[in-house]
């Protein structure tokens, strides 16, 4: 880099400085920043266009132009040279501007006389905020080092324009994070909040983007890569356990830490007149930058982990971040790009909602949310960026949909929409303790799901008979290595005590597939769904599946006991682990200790095959729970964590409704009670067909059981029944037109 460009942009970016730091309005600090722009690289025009509103942009401030022009001209993004580059978030450099493909001829600023045109993207990690362009007459190409002394400079004004430095007239003048935003993502967890947001990790907030003293810079940022360094070796040495894809991401942290290229760049921007910390932001926009162009999915994944590395090493520089000292806002709602399963428990009941940039309906965040009941919204793209601590925000669980800083309008309808839903919880309540009897007399037995200690408040409240699902993984899933026999034995006995004598069915460990755990080795699956996971994993390596026997044996001591085996596809399978459990309790015996009461051993169906098992097994089982969104996802060959085939297959398809018939018919004829126990289970309609069915026990989601109760009590099952026998007969896809049709009318 030549001597001469470097004290060029270091002159420049000083003079910058003593521009900003003299008092004025946004409007006065624009304009004199044109000037001095304009006039330090000697070109006749300087002129800066912000965001307006997503799609187009406007001139803020000129040198050069016609002064008439300013908050007038505006352009549409990818709309001439201006609005290429705002789209492209690349630099355009040419000597003959109207001759450039896209050039548009704007007579209000009278700029059809200068030929060479350089603009340069305003851009905060990858939000873009305007477009900062010089002009002159001389048809020039402007050299690398003027290129790249014009990025820093638009650097430092996105810097600026976060902290609030030229708001003024105008609305793509008006204050950043003040706009209402609205979010569209995928629901996670029902139900609607209303709070203030709180990131779970702040952004790092720079507060000088210029380097006083280069040197210092240089060493503060030398130093800060050498913590970097240790804390990623540190990582990937107590990593043992990681999958192969965690070690891909683990090493290409320490190809970025110690990656010269990398550090180099740095380097040369704080030896331009940045400080270390925008010099570490400004690689992390390009890198932002080509993370939204780049069509290799590999290349992506890296460029994100670099985006990570650098977050890591801002924090390092800033000691900013976590713990920032902020007390928790009213409702919080957090805010985070994604968050651990064992993070999230530790807010806890103490959050009104959650919303994630990333994150998939079967993620581990996403099960913790819903065992805590809290409304969850995913892929809620770019909402980190836009979210300040504190922001008032509305969070739409059903629909998807988060509401930032809304408009007035929006927050009442959204207020009313939650007043209807507390209303109608009271409707439930006053139902709790009456039994979910349909008119045709046939009682339903409701019970609810749960996973962690914090659900069982939920039991006398929500008016559950007990607890027909309890997921035991979780308490694996939220702890750093295989939780100790003695610890889920005081677990599982708490667990029951809670539930006083309530009937609690607890359920095998259930890992694999989308529930994997940190710290136990798995080996790659082409398919994990379809892997080594659940009862498979329990058979194969029996260790931790007899220790969590022994566990609910111990907990149970003397009170009856409920297990049952998850994804059991063959008979021969529950035979197994049957006969695991009835060598525990002998075991249990032996060691003199007090055993269950009685205990019963369950299965659960989630494979179609088992449907088709021997009479032997039907006979053998002490009671089979369908888990319907396995079986559903096997059924229709359909993955329940993939959004592009979720929603596809109804529950309420008549080839799923006759599969399930011959379920209930199989377990009438062998007198094994029944019950269903996947998330269909809480859907009204979808309950009341399950009842119509046959089948005589639901286990759902807490909050599900008002409301299903309060439709069985208001419908004759044996006319459902025959609504969905005339769907089959008329060869219907779906009852569920007809079942509709037919509520319509009971109510
Ligand atoms: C099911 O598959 O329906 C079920 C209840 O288990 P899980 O959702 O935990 O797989
Ligand atoms: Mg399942």
């Amino acid at each position: 880099m030549p001597e001469r460009t470097e004290t060029q942009s270091r002159r420049l970016l000083r003079r910058l400085r003593d521009t900003l730091a003299e008092p004025g309005a946004g409007q006065e600090r624009l304009d004199r920043i044109t000037h001095l722009i304009a006039d330090s690289m000697r070109t006749e025009v300087c002129s800066i266009y912000l965001f307006r509103d997503p799609d187009t942009l406007e001139l803020c401030a000129t040198q050069g132009l016609r002064k008439e022009a300013v908050h007038k001209t505006r352009m549409r993004l990818g709309e001439g040279l201006v609005g290429r580059v705002a789209r492209t978030a690349q630099p355009i450099n040419t000597a003959n501007a109207p001759q450039e493909r896209g050039f548009r001829y704007m007579p209000e600023t009278g700029e059809e006389i200068y030929s060479s045109f350089l603009g340069v993207p305003i851009q905060r990690l990858g939000e873009r905020l305007g477009v900062l362009v010089v002009q002159s007459k001389e048809a020039r190409q402007y050299s690398e080092d003027e290129v790249y002394a014009l990025e820093v400079v638009a650097m430092v004004l996105a810097e600026m324009t976060e902290l609030g430095a030229f708001v003024g007239e105008g609305e793509a003048m008006g204050a950043r994070h003040k706009r209402p935003v609205t979010f569209r993502g995928v629901c996670g967890q029902e139900g609607a909040a209303e709070g203030h947001v709180w990131l779970h990790e702040p952004r790092v907030v720079i507060t000088n983007p210029f380097a006083d003293d280069p040197k210092a810079e240089i060493a503060r940022l030398g130093k800060a890569m050498e913590e970097l360094r240790l804390s990623v070796d540190d990582i990937l040495a107590t990593a043992e356990g990681a999958t192969a894809e965690q070690r891909e991401v683990l090493e290409a942290y320490r190809m970025f830490a110690y990656s010269k290229g990398w550090v180099r760049r740095m380097e040369a921007d704080i030896a331009r007149g940045l400080s270390a910390e925008a010099a570490v932001e400004k690689e992390q926009s390009a890198a932002r930058a080509r993370m939204e162009q780049a069509p290799d999915p590999y290349l992506r994944d890296r460029l994100h982990d670099l985006d990570d590395i650098s977050n890591r090493l801002l924090r390092l520089l800033t000691g900013q971040g976590r713990n920032t000292g902020a007390t928790l806002p009213e409702n919080p709602i957090l805010v985070a790009r994604n968050i651990g399963p064992g993070e999230l428990l530790e807010y806890g009941r103490a959050l009104r909602g959650v919303v994630l940039e990333e994150g998939s309906v079967g993620s581990h965040a996403a099960i913790v949310a819903r065992a805590l009941a809290i409304p969850l919204v995913i892929n809620a793209e770019r909402i980190t960026t836009e979210a300040l601590n504190g922001d008032p925000i509305l969070v739409d669980g059903d629909q998807g949909i988060v509401h930032l800083r809304p408009e007035e309008s929006v927050a009442s309808a959204f207020r009313d929409k939650i007043a209807m839903a507390a209303k109608a919880q009271e409707r439930y309540a006053s139902i709790r303790d009456l039994p979910a009897q349909a008119l045709c007399g046939t009682v339903v037995s409701l019970h609810m799901n749960a996973g962690l200690m914090a659900d069982l408040p939920s039991l006398p409240s929500s008016g559950a008979e007990g607890v027909g699902l309890f997921r035991t993984e979780l308490q694996f899933l939220i702890r750093n290595q295989v939780p100790k026999r003695g610890e889920l034995a005081a677990l599982y006995a708490r667990v029951m005590d809670a539930a006083r004598g309530k009937r609690v069915v607890f359920r095998t460990l259930d890992i694999g597939s989308d529930k994997v755990l940190p710290y136990m080795k798995r080996p790659d699956e082409p398919n994990p769904a379809l892997g080594w996971r659940a009862i498979r994993v329990g058979l194969d390596k029996p260790g931790v599946m007899r220790m969590q026997l022994q566990a609910l044996i111990r907990a149970a001591a003397g009170r009856p006991l409920s297990v049952m085996f998850p994804f059991i596809a063959e008979v021969d399978e529950f035979f197994a682990a049957r006969q695991q459990m009835l060598d525990e309790i002998e075991r249990e015996r032996r060691l003199g200790h007090v055993l269950p009461e009685r205990v019963e051993i369950g299965a659960m169906l989630e494979t179609p095959s088992l449907a088709f098992a021997p009479d032997r097994f039907f006979e053998a089982a002490d009671f089979i729970s369908v888990g319907g969104n396995d079986l559903k996802q096997f059924f229709f060959a359909a993955d329940r964590e993939n959004e592009l085939v979720r929603r596809r297959y109804d529950m309420l398809s008549t080839s799923y409704l006759s599969f399930l018939d011959r379920i209930v018919r199989r377990c009438a004829a062998a007198g094994t009670p029944l019950s269903f126990c996947g998330e269909d289970a809480g859907r009204p309609i979808e309950a009341v067909a399950l009842a119509a069915m046959g089948f005589r026990m639901l286990s759902m989601r807490p909050a599900s059981i008002g409301p299903v109760k309060h439709v069985l009590r208001r419908v004759n099952l044996e006319e459902a029944r025959a609504v969905i026998e005339s769907a089959r007969q008329a060869g219907d896809t779906s009852a569920r037109p007809r079942l509709m049709e037919w509520l319509k009318s009971a109510f």
